[in-house]
């Protein structure tokens, strides 16, 4: 059975698609069959993998609204074994719709729900926000996997991060777990770095990955180009942050299994 993963937290900025791009990029590297999933209207996912979110007979809008059929709305990136339900600006206008319909919480969990044994891996890209569409992605995925930026108030909104993950697993999916957390644009020339990861660590007990991803502007550079890290600048300090926290993830998996 794949593993379905939300990479959430509501505030915007903090690396949550530049992780999701590059993770499921080096997981697919690896032989891991990866979907990813863009629920963010603003579908940065979606552009970073190169794919027009323009001229898209079907997207992610399609699918949760129900005008169309999950296997419609999956395109090939033309990477070996990475695949993607891409974002379109109707997105943006899901989230009014969604409050009328029935079982609005539940869309995509329903909608994917025959094709999560296809992949070992699915990664919903979340919006910074908590409407609908979050509550939609943390509904369908088994565990979270959140991304925190090495910088001021780096704990400023984890409670109440933590409290909808809480109210979501009460009351929408009982099974829901803290997958790990990433600590990204880390620049270990500052205490301020240092001290964060040290307040993150004490904050999510065993739960933080070892492996930081640094400060590294290749990374910022290569969504303008729809190129993964690995694919722009393979060697780069971002490119060998992500491989390194992909084979840091699939050692965890092992250990749990
Ligand atoms: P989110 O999805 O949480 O809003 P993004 O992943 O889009 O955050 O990152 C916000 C901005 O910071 C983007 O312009 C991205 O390219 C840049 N960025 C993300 N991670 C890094 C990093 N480690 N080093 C440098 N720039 C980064
Ligand atoms: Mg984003």
């Amino acid at each position: 059975m794949g593993k379905v993963i939300a990479v959430f937290n509501q505030k915007g900025g903090v690396g949550k698609t530049t992780t999701n791009v590059n993770l499921s990029a080096c997981l697919a590297a690896k032989g891991k069959k990866v979907l990813v999933i863009d629920i963010d209207p603003q579908g940065n996912t979606t552009s970073g993998l190169g794919i027009d979110k323009n001229h898209l007979a079907y997207s992610m809008y399609d699918l949760i609204i129900g005008n169309a059929e999950v296997r419609q709305c999956i395109y090939d990136t033309k990477r070996d074994n990475l695949f993607i339900i891409p974002s379109s600006v109707q997105l943006a206008g899901a989230e009014i719709e969604l409050t009328e319909m029935e079982g609005r919480e539940m869309r995509l969990k329903c909608a994917i729900q025959d094709i999560c044994h296809e992949y070992d891996y699915i990664f919903v890209d979340c919006p910074p926000s908590l409407g609908l569409l979050t509550i939609n992605a943390l509904t369908a995925v088994d565990r979270v996997l959140i991304p925190i930026q090495c910088e001021y108030y780096a704990l400023e909104g984890v409670s109440q991060l933590m409290n909808t993950i809480e109210l979501v697993k009460k009351n929408l999916n009982p099974a829901l777990e803290i997958q790990g957390v990433v600590l990204s644009m880390f620049d270990g020339r500052t205490n301020l770095s240092i001290q964060v990861v040290d307040e993150v660590k004490k904050y999510f007990r065993g739960k933080v990955y070892t492996t930081l991803i640094p400060r590294n502007v290749r990374l910022a550079e290569a969504p303008s180009y729809g190129l993964s890290i690995i694919e722009y600048d393979a060697k780069s300090k971002g490119a060998e942050a992500y491989c390194e926290l992909a084979e840091e993830f699939l050692d965890l998996e092992e250990d749990v299994i």
